[in-house]
């Protein structure tokens, strides 16, 4: 089954009142294991709310959405937490990395309180990934210690902790200068061949972009094109 499966999604804002408004009008998609997309689009095309939607953080109103081979229509909220954190890895660009703790705990504690993994178990994996990302050094020290670049890359490591079978990134690369911004890409896509996690990636960086293997785009809430699909 594809990762990621939408038939006919709607998404409304304000629904039953006099400034309900539609924002996503029927999409049709679909993203296979190992896919590599990026979702374009001008602001306020809607690429946000897809991706919430997508990330099970908000619900769509209409049409069908499948996660992993799973229809969500029906599942509890409990349910769609779980499924959440077993297959969904988030990248996003304001990190949300938890201030008071370190690198190290960041990348760690998702996988130890979604996962149940052991605290070891946890921090071998995390150091892994901390020296993947090129932050081994820095594994003790806070977000705030940290640079902007390095503190994506900390967000990017918890993120690949989980083992995602889907990874959706916010403009993963948007607040960085360009040499940081490819190291982060290169990241991503190494992590997408090693493991064939499918990633869509919303960007405004046609160079990014263009180096995906299939572009979505959408326009005032519909799928303008579909390049490489
Ligand atoms: P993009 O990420 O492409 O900039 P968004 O998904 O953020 O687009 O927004 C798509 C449309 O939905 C915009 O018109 C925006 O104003 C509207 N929108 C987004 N979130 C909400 C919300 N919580 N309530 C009402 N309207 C919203
Ligand atoms: P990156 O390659 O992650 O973007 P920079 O080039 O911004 O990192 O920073 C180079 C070095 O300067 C980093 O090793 C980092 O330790 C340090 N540094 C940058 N910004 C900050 C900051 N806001 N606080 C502490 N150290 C910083």
């Amino acid at each position: 089954a594809p990762v990621i499966q939408l038939e006919g999604l709607t998404k409304a804002y304000n629904v039953g009142t006099p400034v309900e408004t539609e924002v996503l009008h029927g999409l049709d998609l679909s993203l296979a294991q190992g896919e590599f997309a990026a979702l374009i689009g001008p602001s306020g095309s809607g690429k946000s709310t897809l991706l919430n939607i997508i990330g099970l953080l908000e619900r769509p109103t209409g049409g069908r959405l499948s996660i992993a081979g799973r229809d969500t229509a029906s599942l509890s909220e409990a349910e769609i937490t779980a499924l959440r954190g077993r297959s969904i890895g988030f990248v996003f660009q304001f990190h949300h990395l938890l201030p008071a703790f370190s690198a190290l705990e960041n990348v760690t504690l998702p996988a130890i309180i979604a996962r149940g993994v052991s605290d070891d178990e946890a921090e071998a994996t995390a150091l892994q990934l901390l020296d993947a990302v090129g932050l081994k050094a820095h594994a003790h020290k806070k977000p705030g210690e940290l640079s902007g670049g390095q503190q994506q890359r900390v967000a990017i490591a918890r993120a690949l902790a989980l083992k995602p079978r889907l990874i959706l990134a916010d403009e993963p690369t948007g607040n960085l200068d360009t040499h940081t911004a490819d190291d982060i890409f290169a990241l991503l896509r190494a992590f997408n061949r090693d493991t064939r996690c499918a990633c869509l990636i919303v960007t405004h960086d046609p160079r990014l972009a263009a180096r995906c293997d299939r572009v979505v785009q959408l326009v005032d809430g519909r799928i303008a094109e579909d390049r490489g699909a």
